[in-house]
């Protein structure tokens, strides 16, 4: 029943001339190919730190933070001798976290057990933190020339199309056809152009909305724009339902300084900075929440000073507003309990930009250091 249906929902790969696809992309990748620092010596632990800083990044945003990356840590023994504090705060603005978090860890335990070197060896690299299918494929390939698969969100969507895929990408058998197809079509000893070659056809001409099939090296042997099908490829999932978040935080002013925790291992944003808050239950003004959760996250009566602005900002499927506020403690003495983080201190505004914090916090703090209020509230408490 299974071989059925994989004959009737899986592309037929044969028609296509692998060799001419390869031929075609390699001598239009030639063309427009971009000068990357990674792709400058395909050092395999510049290759590994792109790769994993390209995962919800774009290339050109990358550039700047992997420049800063590499000047900062050289090689993977710099790296595993660094703190995760320092490590955030190297990536903070780059989101999604637990990518910084596993290259760190990654780092430790390749000095550990491969002498600071990165493996060429699928299983080794698998084995380690935040490493799945692409990102060891990417490294094979982009480091060693060796001929396998990089498959991410680019190269799907370009299968997908060349092939009419008529499954959704998160289907595991779409993921497998998708993955034997990319490793058919790399061209002997060309892994690491041809699959870069790939992603940047991906990123740069079979976009997901408007595809430029006019400039695409494969448009003559592009089943779906033949059929006219380009659009509706790769097929959409249902989508996630959008969750409305409303959130508020305060920041406790206290003798030219601001307090801020740090989040336990196992929140959310882990190992990042915050001023307390938390979300608002039903029927509650942003005040009254701000109120109840320093009281839980810190046992100390606060009250607001004054709003200092109101943030909007995307996490995953949340779309959350962040009401901030200025606040002082009751009790000015009383100092505060960690019940909901495992570090906590108060800083001057100055020293603010040396700690991570999430992109909502961020924004309050930009706003924040150009507020003139600020100022008179830190004198007067
Ligand atoms: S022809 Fe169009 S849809 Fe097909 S791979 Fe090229 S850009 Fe994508």
């Amino acid at each position: 029943m299974s071989g059925t249906a994989s004959r009737i929902l899986l592309p037929e790969t044969a028609g296509l001339d692998g060799p001419a696809l390869a031929r075609g992309l390699l001598d239009w990748f030639a063309g427009v190919r971009r000068d990357l620092p990674w792709r400058r010596t395909y050092d395999p632990y510049h290759v590994l730190v792109s790769e994993i800083m390209l995962q919800q990044t774009q290339m050109d945003r990358a550039v700047a933070y992997f420049e800063r990356w590499i000047a900062r840590f050289p090689d993977l023994r710099s790296l595993a001798l660094a703190s995760e504090d320092e490590v955030l705060r190297l990536w903070e603005g780059l989101g999604y976290y637990n990518r910084a978090r596993s290259l760190l860890a990654a780092a430790r335990e390749l000095v550990r057990t491969h002498g600071g070197a990165v493996p060429e060896d699928d299983a080794a690299l698998r084995a380690l933190p935040g490493i799945g299918p692409y990102t060891a494929g990417a490294v094979l390939s982009v480091a060693f020339n060796r001929p396998e698969p990089a498959v991410d969100a680019n190269v799907e969507r370009v299968l997908a199309r060349l092939t009419n895929l008529e499954l959704p990408l998160s289907n595991a058998r779409a993921k497998e056809f998708l993955r034997t197809t990319a490793r058919a079509l790399i061209p002997q000893g060309r892994a690491r152009d041809f699959n870069q070659a790939l992603m940047e056809l991906g990123a740069l001409v079979c976009l997901p909305r408007n595809p430029r099939c006019t400039e695409c090296p494969w448009a003559e042997s592009c089943v779906a724009r033949g059929l006219g099908l380009a659009g509706e490829r790769p097929v959409a999932k249902p989508s996630r339902e959008i969750l409305r978040v409303n959130m508020a935080s305060g920041l406790l002013l206290r003798r030219g300084r601001v307090f801020i925790q740090k989040r336990k291992p196992g929140d959310v944003w882990p190992g990042l900075w915050e001023f307390p808050g938390g979300v608002l239950e039903a029927g509650e003004t942003p005040e009254q929440a701000l109120v109840r959760e320093f009281g839980e996250e810190t046992d100390l009566a606060v009250r607001p000073l004054a709003p200092v602005t109101v943030v909007r900002y995307s996490y995953t499927r949340y779309r959350v507003t962040l009401h901030a506020f200025y606040c002082a403690a009751d009790d000015a003495a009383a100092e505060p309990v960690l019940r909901e983080a495992v570090d906590g201190r108060f800083v001057r505004p100055g020293e603010l930009a040396d700690f991570a914090f999430p992109a909502g916090h961020r924004r309050v703090i930009a706003f924040v250091l150009q507020d003139p209020r600020l100022k008179k509230y830190l004198a007067d408490l």
